[in-house]
C-alpha cells in the first residue's frame, strides 16, 4: 500500500534528508528535490557543537558527507531540480519543477532560508552572502559584516587560512558569548564594534570599503572579499492555496523555513522525521 503513496520533499538539507530516510524506513519511497547540493546550509558551518553524538563537535562539511552516506545507505537519490510551484489539484498536489510536473499525495516543504542582502545587494564575485565558496582561499584579507552566530562562525572558519575583520553595529555582538571569546582570542581576527558599512567600491581586484561610526568618523579598509552575514529569511516555492483540510493534512513544513529564531540542525532533523511519521500515520488511518 505504502509503495503507491507519492510524497515529494522539497529541499535536501537536514530536514529534507531526515524526512526522506524516515519515509523510506516506513516503506514509502519519496521524491527528494534539491536545487543545488545535498546538505543545505550546513556547507557553511565551521563546527556544529550541539548535535548529540558528536561531543567534540563536527565540521559542517563532514556532517554533510555523513548525511549523504545515510541517503546512499537507503538508496535515496535526489532529483536535482528546482521546484518552482506547488498547486492543489483535484485530490493530489501538483508540483512544478524546472524540468517536469509531478502529481503527489503529500508534500514536505524543507526549503530552508536565503540570505538577506540589505542595502548592499551586489553582483560582484568579491561580495558573498555565504562562506562556502571562500573555503579554499588562503592569505586573503576578508571582511565580514554582521554580529550574529553565522558571522562569527564564518570568521572562525575563514581565519584558518586568512586574516579576517568582523564589523558589527552594536557594542557587543549578538552571537553566543563562546564564539565571541574565541574570535577575541584569535590573532587572525580583528573585531570592529559600533561600525556601519557605508559604501563599497571595487578597484584593482580589491574591495574598497568605507565604514563609519556613530560620530561619523570614517575608516577605510581594503578587502579581497566581503561576506554579508546580516540575517536570513525563509525561502519558498510559490504555493497556491487550496482547500484548508488538504493543506493541514497533506502539506507539511519542516526545518529552518518555519523556525524563525530557532534555526538549528537537530530541530530541522526532528521536524523532518515528524512530518514523515505524520504521513505514515495518515496512510495507516486510510
Ligand atoms: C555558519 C553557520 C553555522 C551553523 N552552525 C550550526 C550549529 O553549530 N548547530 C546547529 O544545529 N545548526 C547550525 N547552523 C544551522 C543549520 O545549518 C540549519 O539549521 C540547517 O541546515 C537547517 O536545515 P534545513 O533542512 O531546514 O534547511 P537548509 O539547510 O537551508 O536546506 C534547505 C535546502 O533546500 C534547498 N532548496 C531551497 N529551495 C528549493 C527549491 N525551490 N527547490 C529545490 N530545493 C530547494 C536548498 O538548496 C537547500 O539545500 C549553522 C548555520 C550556519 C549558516
Amino acid at each position: 500500500m505504502q509503495n503507491q503513496v507519492k510524497v515529494g520533499i522539497i529541499g535536501a538539507g537536514p530536514a529534507g534528508i531526515a524526512a526522506a530516510v524516515q519515509l523510506k524506513r516506513s516503506g514509502i519511497f519519496p521524491l527528494l528535490f534539491e536545487k543545488e547540493r545535498v546538505g543545505g546550509l550546513l556547507h557553511n558551518a565551521c563546527l556544529v557543537e550541539n548535535y548529540p553524538g558528536f561531543p567534540g563537535g563536527i565540521g559542517g562539511k563532514k556532517m554533510v558527507s555523513l548525511f549523504q552516506e545515510h541517503l546512499d545507505h537507503y538508496s535515496i537519490v535526489p532529483l536535482y531540480e528546482e521546484v518552482m510551484k506547488v498547486k492543489p489539484g483535484q485530490q493530489q498536489w501538483q508540483l512544478f519543477s524546472q524540468k517536469d510536473r509531478y502529481h503527489l499525495d503529500y508534500v514536505i516543504i524543507a526549503t530552508g532560508t536565503q540570505p538577506c542582502t540589505g542595502d548592499f545587494a551586489s553582483s560582484s564575485p568579491r561580495v558573498l552572502y555565504e562562506v562556502y565558496p571562500l573555503l579554499d582561499k588562503k592569505d586573503c584579507l576578508i571582511g565580514i559584516i554582521g554580529g550574529g552566530d553565522a558571522a562569527f562562525d564564518y570568521a572562525l572558519n575563514l581565519s584558518q587560512k586568512n586574516m579576517v575583520e568582523v564589523v558589527y553595529r552594536s557594542r557587543q555582538p549578538r552571537c553566543l558569548p563562546l564564539l565571541h571569546q574565541r574570535a577575541k582570542k584569535n590573532p587572525r581576527i580583528t573585531l570592529y564594534s559600533e561600525k556601519r558599512l557605508k559604501a563599497i567600491l571595487e578597484e584593482n581586484q580589491k574591495l574598497q570599503v568605507l565604514l563609519d561610526n556613530s560620530k561619523s568618523r570614517h575608516i577605510e579598509r581594503k578587502w579581497d572579499y566581503m561576506v554579508l552575514a546580516i540575517g536570513r529569511e525563509p525561502t519558498f516555492p510559490e504555493i497556491i492555496q487550496g482547500a484548508d483540510d488538504m493543506i493541514s493534512s497533506t502539506l507539511f513544513f519542516a526545518g529552518d523555513v518555519k523556525n524563525g529564531s530557532y534555526r538549528q540542525t537537530a530541530i530541522a532533523v526532528g521536524q523532518g522525521i515528524e512530518s514523515a511519521m505524520r504521513i505514515f500515520f495518515e496512510e495507516k488511518k486510510g
